[in-house]
């Protein structure tokens, strides 16, 4: 089986590119949905993260409060890391597990950092989805309502443009329009 991973900045596509797929019978694992799993309610990872970074980091429905928590770790890259030693192991082991179930002809990975990770050691080649800075930032913008600073401190952890580029087996440009995206991807 051919494992295929896919990866793009903060905004690039990604969820657009494999919701497409996955409606033409793709498999798709996919990383963030794992680092949702890995600290929902109950989990182990969810009880280190309120060991660690404090209990109101939950709420009264036991849930992580996630926009607090991005908050703080995208600005203390101390904090960040901390968080990542909990979450990273463990999303890593989803992620393995579900691509070791996955059946097909091939399988797809979904991860905004598969590069930097080192999850793109678990795939046979990456296809980068690629759209200029400006543009990440302002389909965010209408997505999320998220403020730009947020975003602009999101992308500082996430490689640049260019590195990401040189990583990329294959790379399809979002810069038009999602038909245009399907088009690229047939
Ligand atoms: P994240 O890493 O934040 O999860 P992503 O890479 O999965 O982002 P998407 O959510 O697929 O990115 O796309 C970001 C936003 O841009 C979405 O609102 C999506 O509908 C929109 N979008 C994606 N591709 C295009 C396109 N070609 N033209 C216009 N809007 C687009």
């Amino acid at each position: 089986m051919l494992k295929v991973g896919i990866t793009g900045g903060i905004g690039s596509g990604k969820t657009t590119l494999t919701k497409w797929l996955e409606n033409h019978g793709v498999v798709i694992v996919d990383a963030d949905a794992a680092s949702r799993t890995v600290v929902e309610p109950g989990k182990p990872a969810l009880k280190e993260i309120a060991h660690q970074f404090g209990s109101h980091f939950v709420g009264a429905d036991g849930q992580l409060d996630r926009a607090a928590m991005r908050e703080l770790v995208f600005s203390n890259q101390e904090k960040r890391l901390a968080l990542e030693a909990i979450t990273h192991p463990r999303i890593r082991k989803e992620l393995l597990s579900q691509l070791d179930r996955a059946l097909g002809p091939y399988v797809v990975l979904s991860s905004p950092i598969l590069f930097e990770s080192g999850q793109s050691q678990m795939v046979d080649l990456s296809v980068v989805v690629d759209v200029p800075e400006a543009l990440q930032i302002k389909r965010v913008i209408s997505r999320d309502k998220n403020r730009v600073e947020l975003i602009r401190k999101i992308m500082a952890t996430q490689l640049d443009r260019q590195s990401r580029l040189i990583k990329a087996d294959i790379v399809i440009d979002n810069s038009k329009s999602v038909s245009k995206l399907h088009q690229l991807a047939a």
